[in-house]
């Protein structure tokens, strides 16, 4: 298996070009930046799936070899998208991939609802490309191209703030599980962890890699250094301060953390406590092989 971290930043990116915290203020300076949150993995290394397509995604994919076009042609060696939730920094993305000749999306039904009506990406695209939507169900394995297999997890309720109007439902937000057919890699992809559940114990059981929620390194962060009132817990995110001592108890997978927002000091760097606890943190264009 193969994967290829597309994008390691929460929505806005690192730096946001709105913001002068600490953080991107120092991004700026040194030069340095995140693009918004995006996976890529193959099971065989010619079939290709995108985990979310993040508003950043045609510079992403410019940068991935891999998914480069055969010359001459139009075809691609990208299969299809799985998508996270129905926030803007994991969707905005479809709409660049409009020039596909066809395009696989795998989204839970209120995702892909919500997608339909509060944002109707399908629609708009589909007068651009045949789109074919798949209602991804946590707990039913699919089959992907490649001889990947998948499997979404529940991993919350939270709805994006356009689609505050749509009904509760547990699959808003959710990781993947991906394993080989007849391999053993097995690799898990859970940007937007709200808390540390049983559904999330049984995915990383037995995982090689684990790329988790790394959005704020303390609940109090965003409120600390952008003088508003948001605290982690309520935006779905649990702080990496809080994930870690869930670690220490399930050794054996590498655990690196991802989708970090742009006043996250782990940016930066990697704290003595993320180290000790056998964690890392990813960065933009980081090609893992299990
Ligand atoms: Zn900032």
């Amino acid at each position: 298996m193969k994967i290829r971290l597309l994008g390691t930043a929460a929505g806005g990116g690192l730096p946001q070009w709105n913001c002068g915290c600490t953080e991107c203020t120092a991004a700026r300076r040194e030069g340095r930046s995140r693009s918004q949150d995006c996976l890529a993995v193959s099971g065989d290394g010619r079939a290709w799936y995108l985990v979310n397509a993040s508003p950043d995604l045609r510079t992403q994919l410019l940068a991935a070899p891999e998914l480069a076009p055969a010359p001459g042609t139009r075809d691609t060696p990208l299969r299809g998208v799985l998508l996270t939730s129905a926030e803007l920094d994991h969707t905005l993305g479809l709409l660049t991939l409009r020039e596909a000749s066809g395009l696989t999306v795998h989204a839970t039904a209120p995702v892909r609802h919500a997608l339909h009506h509060a944002f109707p990406v399908g629609p708009l695209l589909a007068a651009y490309t045949g789109a074919d939507w798949h209602t991804a169900t946590p707990g039913k394995p699919v089959e992907l191209d490649g001889g990947l297999r998948v499997e979404a997890f529940a991993l919350g309720g939270k709805r994006p703030r356009y689609a505050a109007d749509l009904p509760d439902h547990a699959h808003w937000v959710t990781g993947y599980r991906f394993t080989e057919d007849g391999g053993e890699a097995c690799a898990v992809y859970a940007p937007g962890l709200a808390d540390w559940t049983p559904a999330m114990d049984r995915a990383v059981a037995g995982a090689d890699l684990v790329l988790l929620d790394g959005t704020f390194a303390t609940a109090g962060e965003l409120a600390d250094r952008t003088g508003g009132a948001r605290r982690s817990p309520g935006m779905g995110h649990l702080a990496v301060r809080d994930s870690l001592p869930h670690l220490a108890g399930r050794p054996g997978p590498r655990y690196l953390y991802t989708h970090l927002n742009n006043t996250n000091p782990l940016a930066r760097r990697t704290p003595p406590e993320v180290a000790a606890a056998g964690a890392g943190v990813a960065r933009d264009g980081l090609l893992i092989e299990l």
